[in-house]
């Protein structure tokens, strides 16, 4: 039995301390233990903060374009090791290679931006600003940061933290998901290859006494979070009541607006795609078709076989469309809401539950579940149910659609299939959510823009990656300088002026 451990100061603590206890860590394809993870306790989680607040003083002073060498050769490490890493993933969330592959491509494409921070770190100089005085601004680390991580992509989501923040100078403790926590020790292995020094990055597995420890310690500057609303809410409250910089991402429910002229073939391969791939444990899943004006009729007759015919099987299958869910315990979690659906008097289409794979049998699997003439008053609408469980709304008009949407209290992606430009415009405009897709399923923004949702999506002011993770792993300092006589005989007492 595999013992998932810690990386603090550059070494790994696979040794649970007398004051530690551990968890199970499964097989989602064959319902096997395949290791036990180490939880950190308190004076675990000290002694991961103390190293990453030793290493601080050195990596901060460490020139940019020396740390982003560091950068181009984890990126070069990561690319090398794709289909390992993969592997890993797949062995403990259950998604199929491909997507696992995926993900960590996604996630290289911000070491990538991570490796030009000499640029974006330049700063900004006026000069003469008075008579003989100049100002600059620059950027700064913030210190020791944190990032506390979801199981849905055990490498894309640390991977949107780790390049920002360590390019631009400062040391980071990883608190990943307890349910798929051994991608983030290859991470460690991969950084500390690529020449990162001990200390500058430290991984602490554990739950919510370690997640606690951290937000609450004086030495932590900063607190990245990406997970459930409920869990993200109190990062962010605890970490501001902490005095610490906090973003916290959230929960989401994302709607995808089928108009009357979108072209329906193309729709249907999206809704496959947003909805049952990575078996919708995504935040930018979609779990939300709208149609519009009576296009909901030729919507389902396309869509039904489709989910009927997904392939669901092992994520290291190369003919799986869609792996098992995470856990025994989200497994009865999505089947229950599929129960409650039912209960409310959706129309269950395609019904998923029970599906048993041969050879498979212990396996966490849930087919393709399709819903139609699914109402706003529902449970299975309001909530999140991150499973592979499609609803289908009804609506006459676009705007109806629209307030559909923007009456959610979830605000992550939200997208529109049409071929008519007026309403693909309106829509952007109208939409409140913080990521639009115009005939894309999963807007999930390029690594040199920012990812992050609007409403109940997000907590806090910035995004994350692009330049808004830049702005939130720094902080500013201005300067005003007057050379060469220095100061003057005699104190100003008023405000400085212009003169
Ligand atoms: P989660 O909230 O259960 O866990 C996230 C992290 O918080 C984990 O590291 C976990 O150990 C920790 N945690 C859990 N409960 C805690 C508690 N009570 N106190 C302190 N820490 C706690 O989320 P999950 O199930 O791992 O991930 C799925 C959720 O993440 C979904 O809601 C999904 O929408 C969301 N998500 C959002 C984004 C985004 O960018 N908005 C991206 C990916 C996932």
């Amino acid at each position: 039995m595999t013992s998932i451990g810690h990386y603090i100061a550059g070494r790994h603590l696979s040794t649970a301390s007398a004051a530690e206890t551990s968890a199970p860590v499964f097989n989602p394809a064959t319902g096997e233990e395949s290791g036990r993870v180490i939880l950190a306790d308190g004076s675990r989680v000290d002694e991961a903060v103390a190293a990453a607040a030793a290493a601080l003083p050195a990596w901060a002073a460490t020139p940019a374009p020396a740390r982003a060498r560091v950068m181009f050769k984890f990126k070069d490490l990561l690319e090398r090791n794709l289909d390992q890493l993969a592997a890993l993933i797949t062995s403990e969330h259950g998604k199929t290679v491909e997507d696992a592959k995926g993900e960590i491509v996604r996630g290289i494409e911000v070491v990538e931006f991570a490796c030009g921070i000499p640029h974006l770190l330049k700063g900004e100089f006026s000069d003469q600003v008075g008579r003989g005085i100049d100002t600059f601004s620059m950027r700064h680390p913030v210190g020791v940061c944190v990032g506390i991580t979801p199981f849905n992509f055990p490498a894309m989501v640390p991977l949107w933290m780790i390049p920002m923040a360590l390019a631009t100078g400062n040391t980071f403790v990883l608190k990943p998901s307890e349910k798929d926590p051994s991608a983030s020790l290859r991470l460690a292995d991969l950084l500390a290859e690529a020449g990162l020094p001990a200390g500058v990055f430290n991984v602490v597995q554990g739950g919510k006494p370690a997640v606690d420890a951290l937000l609450t310690h004086p030495k932590v500057a900063a607190v990245s979070f990406v997970g459930s609303t409920a869990v993200g809410e109190y990062i962010y409250r605890t970490a501001a009541a902490h005095g610490k910089r906090a973003q916290a991402l959230c929960g989401a429910k994302n709607h995808l607006v089928v108009m009357p002229d979108a072209d329906l073939d193309k729709t249907v391969d999206a809704l496959m795609g947003a909805g049952y791939g990575s078996a919708g444990e995504r935040c930018m899943a979609v779990s939300v078709a709208v149609a519009v004006g009576g296009v909901g009729d030729a919507l389902m007759e396309k869509l039904v076989p489709r989910v009927q015919a997904l392939r669901v099987g092992p994520g290291n299958d190369p003919d799986s469309e869609m792996g098992p869910l995470v856990t025994r315990e989200h497994l009865a979690k999505v089947s229950g809401y599929v129960d409650l659906g039912v209960e409310e008097g959706a129309k269950l289409v395609v019904d998923g539950r029970g599906l048993k794979l041969q050879g498979h049998e212990n396996g966490y699997f849930i087919g393709g579940c399709l819903f139609d003439h699914v109402t706003p008053d529902m449970r299975i609408y309001k909530e999140e149910i991150f499973g592979p469980v499609l609803s289908v709304l009804r609506t006459d008009t676009f705007d109806e659609a629209l307030k559909l949407v923007n009456d959610h209290e979830y605000g992550n992606g939200a997208a529109i299939f049409t071929q008519d430009g007026a309403a693909a415009r309106a829509f952007d405009y109208g939409v409140v959510a913080g990521m639009v897709g115009i005939n894309v399923p999963i807007p999930v923004p390029i690594a040199y823009h920012s990812f992050g949702g609007w409403k109940r999506s997000i907590f806090g002011d910035r995004n994350v990656y692009g330049l808004e993770g830049v702005g939130f792993y720094t902080r500013l300092k201005t300067t005003t300088a007057r050379w060469p006589q220095g100061v003057r005989t005699g104190a100003e007492f008023v405000m400085p002026v212009l003169r």
